[in-house]
């Protein structure tokens, strides 16, 4: 009976060994010990292992790394976990919120381009997706950790995500500085083809400029380029805090209120625009209803502060502008009766007659 029990411990060598694979142990290994197939099956019945797939073991209720090194495990030789697993893997946390619903549950597995794989995990709720590597994802993977390259697995999480998540994706990874850009854009150029690659490249170099936010992505394709506003200076120290947006000549801060804001915040922004007020400093604040929901009125606000404090140009209207704003833009400076949060005043009319 005794050495029954013995029979049914793994050595500390093996448990050492699993631990640096999330847990996991192979049919091989436990052959290896001794463990034979009804010893395992004992072991699986009273917990001690968890039967993860086929001839995968975990000496400790399953993660998702046990899960996603099981994958690369019968993906065979070669194989590497790619997709959100490797970034997670990679030790990059704060991407779980913008993982889609569902997403945690289905593990890319990339195969050399001549291997066809499929094998079910031993639980219904999980799914290893295998798919055949051909973009040299691989070549550049860690076979230790078995994880393809965090730019590689960006990439293809973008690839599938909507325009909105690719912008809240990337600017995190870009401000946390997950990413290196340059690298990001090096293997982007080196895939054939990619559904967000303007979008991507876009956002990169607007990192390298430093927009800092997905909100200011959206700000400056959007509303000031189309428009042709002058370009601001970004992330100069203006009063008691760095501006998102400074136009020095016309003393105008601009600032973005991002999906971050809170209530909290409101105090703390309230008392810098005052102290900025007093400087002579005017503060505009964008959030993404201004940008998204209505970026040729934003750019119609940002251009009418600016001519009200010295600018001689005027802005261009985009493709979409409202026919309403040229017709008022030709005659007169930008009244504040065309501005959104008065939609109701009419009296433009009566203002160009004067
Ligand atoms: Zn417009």
């Amino acid at each position: 009976m005794r050495g029954m029990q013995m029979r049914r411990m793994l050595s500390p060598a093996l448990r050492h060994r699993a631990m640096a694979r999330h847990g996991l142990v192979t049919h091989d290994e436990l052959d290896a010990e001794g463990l034979t197939r009804r010893v395992r099956s004992r072991m699986v019945a009273d917990g001690t292992l968890r039967h993860v797939g086929r001839g995968l073991y975990a000496v400790h209720a399953p993660t998702l790394g046990t899960w996603a090194r099981a994958g690369a495990v019968i993906g065979g030789s070669g194989s590497a976990v790619g997709g959100w697993h490797a970034l997670i893997l990679h030790g990059i946390d704060s991407i779980v919120p913008s993982m889609p619903s569902g997403a945690d549950r289905v593990i890319t597995v990339w195969t050399p381009a001549h291997v066809r794989r499929s094998a079910p995990p031993n639980d219904p709720t999980m799914r290893w997706w295998f798919r055949r590597d051909c973009a040299n994802r691989l070549t550049r993977s860690t076979q230790v950790r078995r994880l393809v390259d965090r730019h590689d697995a960006a990439l293809d999480v973008c690839d599938g995500l909507p325009e909105l998540d690719v912008i809240g994706l990337m600017t995190r990874l870009l401000q946390e500085r997950q990413i290196d850009p340059a690298r990001l854009l090096a293997l982007l150029e080196g895939r054939a083809r990619h559904g967000r690659r303007k979008l991507l490249r876009a956002l990169v170099s607007d990192a390298a400029q430093g927009v800092h936010s997905a909100l200011e992505h959206r700000y400056v394709s959007r509303v000031e380029r189309p428009h042709r506003l002058p370009t601001p200076q970004r992330q100069v120290i203006v009063g008691p805090r760095a501006a998102d947006g400074w136009y020095s000549d016309q003393a105008l801060a601009i600032e973005f209120d991002g999906w971050g804001y809170h209530r909290d915040r409101v105090h703390l922004d309230t008392r810098i625009d005052n102290l900025r007020a007093a400087m002579g400093v005017e503060t505009l604040h964008f959030s993404w209803m201004d940008v998204v929901g209505d970026p040729c009125g934003t750019a119609s606000i940002v251009a009418a502060m600016l001519q009200q404090r010295g600018w001689a140009g005027s802005m261009r209207h985009c493709g979409v502008c409202p026919a309403r704003l040229n017709t008022v833009e030709t005659h007169a400076p930008l009244s504040v009766h065309r501005l959104p949060v008065r939609p109701q005043k009419t009296t433009t009319a009566a203002h160009h007659q004067r």
